[in-house]
């Protein structure tokens, strides 16, 4: 009776293009977008675009590539950038925030709430018209949902205060909307309500939607234009990407099952509270656990078959749509039955 298929609650990330997907990548219209424009990424970049209430969109490899090129139009040496701590931009894109894009990265505390910097914070960091001699701050980047923290979702009016006070500031707003889909049907607002006054967004297509690759940066038709430029610089020009294009096209009408993989999250914590762990409880889909020793607890959650992994000094774990609720309930069971 033992089952020990592992359940990947790595990420997100991890989906398996499903049959509608394939079907559609195999079915896709193509031309060559360094050329000129391939039809299927042009039809996503548009379908983007409206969702993201922006101009314009452009369709990039990856969330991480999406959010380079914004920072490198916005930023340039001696400027600096704030992010709330932890921010994928600061933690997890190898410092190229600094080393290409040319900006000193300058964390933000969360004093509102868990991944949520308040106002005042962001008034205070600025320092657009400083001395020579020292940085200029430039750019607020936000992250919603914010990942480090466990998903946790940023609301839009905690997001107008803090667009205003970078305003105030003279700085520019990049969003990493990486799971903005996610804070979007958590909150119950459309995507475009979590992006009123930013500069620039980027969203991934291949968290929690099931495409294979993509994400898209999105602004004015301005900064879509130079943003295309940046991307060729960066060797993320495709050709006939309309193959990869369809998949996003699907991803982008799955938005609204992503409150199953919430819904997913909450059984997960719950059950995991049950078992006598401790929990911050999600607003999506990720899960926060304390533990004392987390590269042990992992090992521990691998021997049994649950996958996890490390995040800010805790175990996290990512409900998707390639698992089940049934895969959620066997999860705790095999934590229950291990005694982790
Ligand atoms: C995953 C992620 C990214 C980067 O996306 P990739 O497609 O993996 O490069 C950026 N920001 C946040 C918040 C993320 O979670």
């Amino acid at each position: 009776m033992t089952n020990t298929a592992p359940i990947d609650l790595r990420s997100d990330t991890v989906t398996r293009p499903d049959e509608q997907i394939s079907a559609a990548m195999a079915a896709a219209e193509v031309g060559d977008d360094v050329l000129d424009h391939d039809p299927t990424m042009r039809a996503l970049e548009e379908r983007a675009a409206q969702l993201l209430g922006t101009a314009a969109a452009l369709w990039v490899p990856s969330g991480t590539m999406g959010n380079l090129i914004a920072l490198m139009i916005h930023l340039r040496r001696g400027d600096s950038f704030l992010a709330p701590r932890a921010a994928h931009v600061l933690n997890h894109e190898l410092g190229t925030a600094a080393w290409l894009a040319g900006g000193m990265p300058e964390p933000l505390e969360w004093n509102a709430g868990p991944g949520r910097p308040t106002a005042d914070v962001v008034r205070a960091q600025s320092d657009s018209n400083a001395g020579y001699d020292m940085l200029r701050t430039k750019l607020l980047c936000l992250e919603n949902t914010h990942n480090g923290a466990g998903g946790a979702v940023l609301p839009p009016h905690e997001h107008a205060q803090l667009v205003a006070a970078a305003r105030d500031s003279g700085l520019r707003v990049h969003l990493d909307g990486a799971r903005i889909w996610n804070a979007s049907v958590a909150l119950g607002v459309p995507p475009a309500a979590l992006t009123v006054g930013v500069d620039s967004v980027q969203a991934c297509l291949s968290k929690g939607l099931g495409a294979p690759v993509g994400s898209v940066v999105a602004g004015s038709v301005e900064f879509t234009t130079e943003a295309r430029r940046v991307r060729k610089m960066l060797g993320g020009g495709v050709r006939q990407g309309g193959v990869l294009a369809a998949a996003g096209l699907v991803a982008l009408d799955r938005v609204d099952s992503l409150a199953e993989d919430h819904d997913k999250a909450r059984a997960l914590a719950e059950g995991l509270v049950e078992h006598g762990w401790s929990i911050t409880a999600p607003q999506t889909n990720i899960v926060l656990a304390a533990v004392p020793d987390v590269q042990l607890t992992l090992r521990r959650l691998a021997s049994v078959g649950v996958l996890a992994v490390p995040m800010e000094g805790q175990v996290r774990f990512v409900t998707h749509r390639d698992v089940s609720k049934a895969d959620i309930e066997e999860t705790l069971r095999r934590v229950g039955d291990a005694r982790i």
